[in-house]
Order: C-alpha cells, then structure tokens, then sequence
C-alpha cells in the first residue's frame, strides 16, 4: 500500500535525481499546483534572457547581419531535438510551421509517394486536427480515409489496426500517445504492421515528445511531426518540427514549393529545384524568436536526459494514480494503469469532471478537461515534484468531499 502521507512525497522528492531542474523554471506563486505541463509548457528562466537577448542585439543592434547565424536556426534545433530527444541521427528534423502544417505538408509527401494506393488510415481517437487534416486530404483528393475504432480509455488495439492497413492502403497517420488518455502505442510494432503492407507511417509526437523516450531510427519510423510548446517548454505558438527519414528525403516532395526549400535561395533562380536533404521540407522564413525560445527548453530536456525523464514520468503518473485510488474511489482511471503502456499524463473521469477542473482552478491547481468527462492531470517531469503532486491531489479530494464544486457553472467555456 502506498504511504499517503505529505512527507513520503518529500522523502520522493529528495530521492528525485532530477528535482533541482523545477528551479529552472519561473515560478511566481508557490502556491500554484501545475500540472498541465503537456499543454503549455513552463517558461524556463533562461528563455526570458534568451529571447531579450535576441530581440536586443541580434536584431536591435546587429539587424540583417543576424540572418548569417538565423538562418541555420531550423535545422539546428531540429538536430538538438532530434538527437536528445526523437532518437533521430542529425539531418533528419526541422523546425519550422506549426504541428498542423507539418501533418499537411508530410502527410501529402507521403501520398504522392503511394500514387497508385486510395486509403489514408487513422483511427477515431486521434487529435482532431490531424483528423481534419486527412479527411480535407481524403476529400481533395478522392481517397478513402479509414477511421478505425479505438478504446478512449486503453488506446488503440494493434489487431484493428492490423486488420485495417492492406495493400490499398497509402498512409497511416497516428499519435504516439494519444491525448486524452495518454495511452501509449508500441512504435515498432505500428511500424512493422504499415510497412508489411507497403505504406507509410506519419506519427504525431506532441505528447509524447520531451516525457517518452522516441526511437524513430531505431524503429524505422518514417515520418513524424510535434509541438514544441508542450513538454519541450518552446512557449505559445513556437515552431513545430518535423522529422523525414533519411533515406526517404529525396523521394519525397512536400506540397509548399517555398524559397527556404530551394537549392543556391539566393540565387533567387526561375524555378523550384529543392535541396536534397531535411530542408526541402521548410517553406519560408524561420521564425526565429521562436525557435531560440525552443532550443531553450530543449537543452533543458537534454540536461535531465530523457531515459532519467521518462523514469520521472513513470513515476509521477504511478503516484497520481495511488494516490486517486485511495483518495478518491469516484473517479475512474481513463489512462492505462501499465506505465508501458502509458506516457506521462493521467485523466480520471467523473460526471462532473468540467466542474471538477474549475473548481480546482480556483484553487490554484491547473489542469485541464477533455470531452467526456474527463480530468486531465500532466505533471510535466521536468518542473513537477512530488509534493505538487500530493498537493493538487489532496485539494481534489477535498473539492470532492466538501462539494464545492456544484457552485461552479456546468456551461462549457470557449477554450478548455
Ligand atoms: C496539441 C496537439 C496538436 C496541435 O497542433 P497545432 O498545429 O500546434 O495547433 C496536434 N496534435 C496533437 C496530438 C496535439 O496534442
């Protein structure tokens, strides 16, 4: 049985090989519980003199010169996110557009690569966007997307899969860990089964990116695309990134014929004729406060390691699950309770989990609520102890005990 005391999370803390990374971190109230770390990241106090330092001198003072050193900024934090955190050898990622556009960009990359093939595969759990994406891919182009069912609460089950991908079959397009659960799907078992059948797999790393160890070379994955301002802490609306395989990057061509894609730029040259490697698959002007804000957070990441952060991770989730267990029978587990088989969030449902959450606002605990009644909690290893884990879980169990939350509007907000 666990120890539910305030003191073991201390003793947790003081045994945490990683738990003097937290100060790295602005943090003005310490009364605020975070744990919606894998929505909007914490601002590292080195991101603030980084991104003043690059609006003051490179720009302030040393103006168009900058450019010299800016315009590698992509391909350079790609490199440092591929290597400390994606598995992904240099030349393989890129930082630039948002998760969105990359989807868009790789994922037709991808079909013209399978010209003679009709069928895009997701399943109906995956982030809407992505979901959006391919069906506005499947209807511009007169292909079949094929929407398998999944387990909201367990993830997607690899024989549906399985039984869905065939020779027809161009894409499947997929999240690692799936948002709301935080189930975790085995990347090289996917791949082998999309591969088996001649296709190509596109991954969505958001939630998985900087709290799971990725392995895209060593799996074989192909394509994959991710936020930086979840876990990799890049701030609100920082550049995505994308990875294409080496081996794959002169076949494929992606739909935006940008200057930043073409061979000799500035050579400003009659026509489109990309470059042969991981650039071809930028479009156009970087932006570059942006992206120093990533490379930020990412060397932090790179610090802590990312075999020490997913231990933390396992960890955390593991000890918001005990503690629910004990503390609060009326929730149900929505996550798988195998942390293989889970990355580094955990939902709980309860009918009134949107009253639930605001409640817990109030109460200066921040997490946050997906459709159907669920509470999502994501303690970000990086910057979460295991006191504000015990410290937001405790709050809980009293907004549950004392009913507080029944003062709070069941109407739906615009954002969530
Ligand atoms: C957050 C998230 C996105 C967001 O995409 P944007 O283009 O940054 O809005 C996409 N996919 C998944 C799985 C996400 O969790």
């Amino acid at each position: 049985m666990t120890d539910l005391s305030r003191a073991y999370a201390a003793l947790l803390d003081a045994e945490d090989p990683i738990a003097s990374l937290r100060d790295a971190f602005v943090n003005d109230d310490p009364e605020l519980i975070y744990l919606d770390g894998n929505s909007l990241g914490r601002l590292p106090k080195a991101t603030t003199e980084r991104v003043a330092r690059v609006v003051r001198e490179e720009w302030g003072a040393d103006l168009i010169r900058s450019w010299d050193h800016w315009v590698d900024l992509p391909a350079r934090a790609g490199d440092l996110i591929g290597e400390a955190l994606l598995g992904a050898a240099a030349g393989q990622v890129a930082v630039s557009d948002s998760t969105t556009v990359n989807l868009y960009k790789l994922a037709v990359a991808a079909l013209d690569a399978r010209p003679d093939r009709t069928v895009i595969v997701t399943d109906d759990d995956n982030f809407p966007t992505d979901r959006y994406v391919l069906e506005g891919l499947a209807a511009q182009r007169g292909l079949e997307l094929r929407v398998v069912r999944t387990d909201i609460d367990k993830g997607l089950d690899l024989d549906v899969l399985r039984d869905a991908v065939g020779e027809d079959t161009a894409l499947v397009s997929l999240s690692h860990v799936a948002y709301r659960s935080g189930a975790l799907l085995d990347m090289a078992a996917v791949n082998e089964i999309v591969h088996g059948a001649g296709a190509l797999v596109l991954w969505d790393l958001c939630h998985s990116a900087g709290a799971v160890p990725v392995r895209l070379d060593a799996t074989g994955a192909d394509l994959a695309i991710g936020c930086t301002y979840k876990y990799l802490g890049g701030g609100p609306g920082a550049p995505a990134f994308l990875y294409v395989r080496q081996e794959l990057q002169r076949r494929l061509r992606q739909p935006i014929w940008g200057w930043f894609g073409q061979r000799d730029q500035f050579a400003m040259g009659p026509s489109y004729d990309p470059v042969p490697g991981i650039d071809r698959f930028l479009v156009g002007t970087p932006a570059v406060l942006g992206i120093a804000a990533v490379e930020e957070g990412v060397r932090l990441l790179a610090e802590a390691g990312i075999e020490r952060l997913r231990a933390k991770g396992v960890a955390l989730t593991g000890y918001v699950i005990d503690l629910a267990r004990e503390w609060l029978p009326e929730l149900d587990l929505a996550t798988p309770a195998d942390p293989e088989r889970r990355g580094s969030h955990v939902s709980l449902r309860h009918p009134e989990a949107w009253r639930l959450t605001q409640a817990l606002i109030a109460a200066k605990v921040i997490p946050d609520y997906r459709t159907p009644e669920r509470l999502r909690l994501g303690p970000a290893p990086i910057s979460t102890s295991f006191t504000d884990v015990w410290d937001g879980l405790d709050r809980l169990r009293r907004i549950v005990a004392d009913r507080s939350y029944e003062g709070f509007s069941s109407e739906p907000s615009r954002v969530t």
